[in-house]
């Protein structure tokens, strides 16, 4: 039997970083920079008022309260900003060009607001209220290195610095493509002996969630001529395929794709120990146990971290705990138990949750946690400390 690790590796192995695009900002979001983003130009980029008042020479603020003329207006966007008359006051937004000469800002607050002529009624710390050039960022300095994550605030500085594009690794693109004759779409209905087909939702949720985009193709029969035919027409950068690779007849992938690029081999854990990885063509392919709770298991031990890996995405792994027990457990030997469980964060404890079937969906949707019980452990006692993998 293949270790964890061993089957994690040559699943990683299939995959090459994704390429650098060029996107629309806001199609950026999620993926990571492939440059570092430098500033253009400054921020602010021009020096401006932090508040709507009045801007002046604080060497004409004497004796309060002080009568000054009002010698502009000046709104956010104004151009043509002229040195400010000594002795006067201009009226300005915030956002708005300061007259070269003015270093101090009264917030209308501290004033009778007047169009005209301005009554001030406190004297203001000199230089306040001011936003100087490039005070958030100076051009050429590099805003968001290579490796950043986009997300709305980078959005935000990259459209500041006048940014409509920028270059980013591509998702990686994801085929699903389901296996089992006893298959049915959910919205239809259920003969005798049908189940309602869950993977490759599933699936393309988790690759989404993972960060990449996903396609699913419509599942095929336990018919190696119609699982070939569903394969020949595929482009993407990635194929999984659920169930047909147990031990039993029937199993489609297996007898699809065995001699053909892809390795089928027994992994050391509980569940998803059927596993496959190769190539069909020139495309990665990982073969995934149909059963639910394996082939999910097996998406967040195998791919999520090779997906992630690919994209450039940090954290590849889940964030890992080490927790005790809350109730006693027992695993198989030889065997790497991924278990699900909930953490109780107000006692800093983990709890299995469900037993160990792999069939188990809707205890495996309640969850919050993998607990992993390490192959040569067959028992854990309450209290035991255990590895904890947080989900979300
Ligand atoms: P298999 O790996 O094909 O032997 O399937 C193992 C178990 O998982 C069987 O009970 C199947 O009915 C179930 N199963 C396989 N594929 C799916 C799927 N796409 N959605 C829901 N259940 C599935
Ligand atoms: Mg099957």
């Amino acid at each position: 039997m293949r270790t964890v690790e061993e089957h994690a590796s040559i699943v990683s192995a299939l995959l090459r970083p994704t390429p650098v695009i060029e996107v629309p900002l806001r199609e950026a979001v999620g993926l990571v920079l492939a440059e570092d983003l430098r500033a253009g130009l400054d921020l602010p980029p021009f020096r401006n008022s932090a508040m709507d008042g009045y801007a002046v020479r604080a060497v004409d603020l004497t004796g309060f309260p002080i009568e000054l003329p009002v010698s502009q207006d000046i709104p956010a966007g104004r151009k043509d900003v002229t040195d400010l008359t000594p002795g006067t006051a201009a009226r300005i937004m915030t956002g708005a060009p300061l007259p070269d000469n003015a270093d101090t800002i009264v917030q209308v607050e501290k004033t009778d607001g007047g169009e005209h002529v301005v009554v001030i009624s406190d004297a203001p710390p000199a230089g306040i209220h001011i936003r100087t050039r490039g005070e958030d960022i100076t051009v050429g300095t590099v805003a968001l290195p290579a490796g950043t994550v986009v997300g709305a605030t980078q959005i935000g500085v990259a459209a500041a610095l006048g940014r409509a594009t920028l270059r980013v690794r591509r998702p990686l693109h994801v085929l699903i493509l389901s296996t089992g004759t006893e298959l049915v779409a959910p919205g239809q209905d259920l003969e005798p002996g049908q189940i309602y087909e869950s993977n490759s939702a599933m699936l393309a949720a988790a690759v989404e969630e993972a960060g990449g985009s996903a396609s699913v193709a419509h599942f095929v029969t336990d018919d190696v001529t119609e699982f070939n035919s569903a394969l020949a027409a595929v482009d993407a950068d990635l194929i999984i395929t659920s169930g047909g690779v147990s031990a039993g007849a029937y199993e489609v992938v297996k007898d699809a794709l065995t001699g053909q690029g892809v390795e089928f081999a027994k992994v050391a854990m509980q569940p998803g120990m059927p596993q496959g990885a190769g190539h069909v063509g020139q495309i990665p392919i990982v073969t995934l146990p149909g059963n639910p709770v394996s082939s999910y298991v097996s998406f967040e031990v195998f791919l999520r971290p090779a997906v992630r890996a690919a994209m450039g995405l940090p954290n590849i792994t889940r964030p890992a705990l080490r927790l005790p027990l809350a109730t006693a457990l027992d695993s198989p030997p030889g065997k790497r138990q991924f278990r699900r469980g909930t953490v109780d964060t107000q006692l800093g404890t983990v709890a299995p949750w469900g037993g160990p079937g792999s069939h188990l969906l809707a205890w495996l949707a309640g969850a919050d946690a993998i607990i992993v019980v390490p192959e040569a452990t067959t028992r854990l006692e309450s209290g035991e400390l255990v590895e904890v993998w947080v989900l979300d």
